[in-house]
């Protein structure tokens, strides 16, 4: 096992890494930008070093000022949490060029992933169903036109580099076609300077339903069941729940094992995401995330596996102890993400927090990164914590998380748990009767 592990990340995930750290006797080393000289993650770390003024690409995103907090530290592991530099390939390759592990999987399969065209073709080889779509990218409008057609309209296109839902358009008609293709190459170009594009069938009623996986790199995997993060705003995730409300044992056992079985085929190490749309009852890949997902703690909630510890292990070698017949799921959980933003615009809403109260009980567990008198930097993501609430069955699991949501008081600052509120009281939430658009369209008619 590791002695030291340096966490390339801030926020509530830094803070995440370092209880599973610690919990394994582990050293912590946590990076700061002059920004968050005074963040939890760097209070709470045995060691931090400043690595830069506050915009990430001169901190959290800047590789050699990385390497000299490692080497300075004499950290021998680096977990790069979600974000930032957690699915940049180059950064994997180099920490393993100075001998230090990248607590992920392989920087092949990061590149081979990070690429939506070379995810999609990989996923088929494996036989994992796949949206119907071009066969690779699509060079000019003719190309697009004739696949479009022979698939039907509506269309999306999507981004071979994108991310955050970013470089993603959809053409409802033939004549939307030319320009949905030239706004995504724009907006891929500026965000990823990359504008290579494909075209994918849009799917008009489906569900996001992801399955966690988790291999050694030995040929050893498992799924840890699905996550149903359907309620969404901008392609954004804003509420994740487990298990989906639209699977059956049946159905999870089904496209578990195709998806655990690719990981075995693809000799996977760490931890995993497979996202899918669900439609019809057909599941359709859409893309897979090579490392660790924000919503991680609702599959931890009805396993009562840490994933953390599991990457821990895995990464430092040793062979994935869990066996598919010992994974077993308990209950319900649902995760609401609180971001510091208006919960009707989303404007975001940095600044300081005069008061904290977080929900307690049982079965309720926040994760943050903040505390009372902290001042919400205005440089980073507008996710200040998540609220996960775990019952035994989908309807306890509803009932604790009102409660824990009327706990829950932050002043000083505008944060989305006014949504949450809202949300838990309407009745197709409570059937668990929404698909990708729910959300979107519940926000644009109430006032
Ligand atoms: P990103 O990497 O930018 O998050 P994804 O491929 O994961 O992009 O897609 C994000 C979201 O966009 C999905 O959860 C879904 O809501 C929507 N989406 C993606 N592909 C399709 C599709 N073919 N049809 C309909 N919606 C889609």
């Amino acid at each position: 096992m590791f002695d030291k592990v340096l966490i390339a990340n801030r926020g509530e995930i830094a803070l995440r890494i370092q209880r599973a750290c610690k919990e394994l006797g582990i050293s912590t080393v946590a990076v700061h930008s002059t920004a968050d000289a005074d963040a939890m993650h760097v209070r709470l770390a045995d060691e931090s070093v400043c690595i830069g003024p506050p915009p990430a690409s001169e901190s959290y995103l800047n590789i050699p000022r990385l390497l000299a907090a490692c080497e300075i530290t004499g950290a021998d592991a680096v977990h790069p949490g979600y974000g930032f530099l957690s699915e940049n390939a180059r950064f994997a390759e180099i920490l393993e060029e100075h001998n230090i592990t990248f607590i992920g999987p392989t920087s092949e399969h990061i590149r081979t992933m990070g690429d939506k065209i070379q995810a999609k073709e990989t996923a088929k080889s494996l036989g994992i169903p796949v949206v119907p779509g071009s066969d690779g990218g699509v060079k000019n409008e003719a190309e697009a036109m004739k696949v479009a057609k022979a698939m039907g309209f509506p269309v999306l296109v999507k981004a071979a580099a994108g991310g955050g839902g970013r470089g993603m358009k959809v053409a409802h008609r033939p004549e939307d076609l030319g320009n949905a293709l030239s706004t995504a190459r724009a907006e891929a170009k500026a965000a990823f300077g990359d504008d290579a594009v494909y075209i994918e069938k849009y799917l008009t009623k489906p569900r996001h339903i992801e399955i966690q996986v988790f291999g050694d790199g030995q040929g050893n995997a498992v799924h840890l069941g699905e996550r149903d993060c359907s309620l969404q705003r901008r392609h954004q995730k804003v509420w994740e729940e487990a298990p989906s409300p639209a699977l059956n044992a049946a159905s999870r056992a089904n496209i578990g094992e195709i998806v655990a079985d690719a990981m075995r085929k693809l000799k996977y190490r760490g931890a995993g995401t497979i996202e899918f749309l669900f439609e019809d009852g057909e599941f359709y890949f859409i893309e897979m995330n090579t490392r660790l997902q924000v919503e991680h703690p609702v599959t931890e909630a009805i396993t009562g596996i840490d994933l953390v510890l599991e990457q821990l292990r895995v990464a430092s070698g040793a062979q994935l102890t869990l066996k598919q017949s010992d994974i077993t799921f308990s209950g319900h959980a649902i995760e609401c993400r609180i971001n510091a933003e208006n919960a009707r615009t989303f404007r975001p809403s940095p600044g300081k927090i005069t008061y904290w109260h977080p929900p307690g009980g049982l079965g309720v567990r926040v994760d943050s990164g903040v505390y009372q008198g902290y001042s919400i930097p205005p440089y980073y993501d507008s996710l200040i914590g998540k609220l996960i609430v775990h019952g035994k069955t989908r309807n306890e699991c509803l009932m604790r998380l009102k409660r824990a949501l009327g706990e829950f008081v932050i002043d000083g600052i505008e944060t989305t748990i006014p949504l949450f509120n809202e949300l838990i009281r309407q009745p197709d939430i409570a059937n668990g009767l929404y698909d990708i658009h729910w959300l979107e369209k519940f926000l644009g008619k109430t006032p």
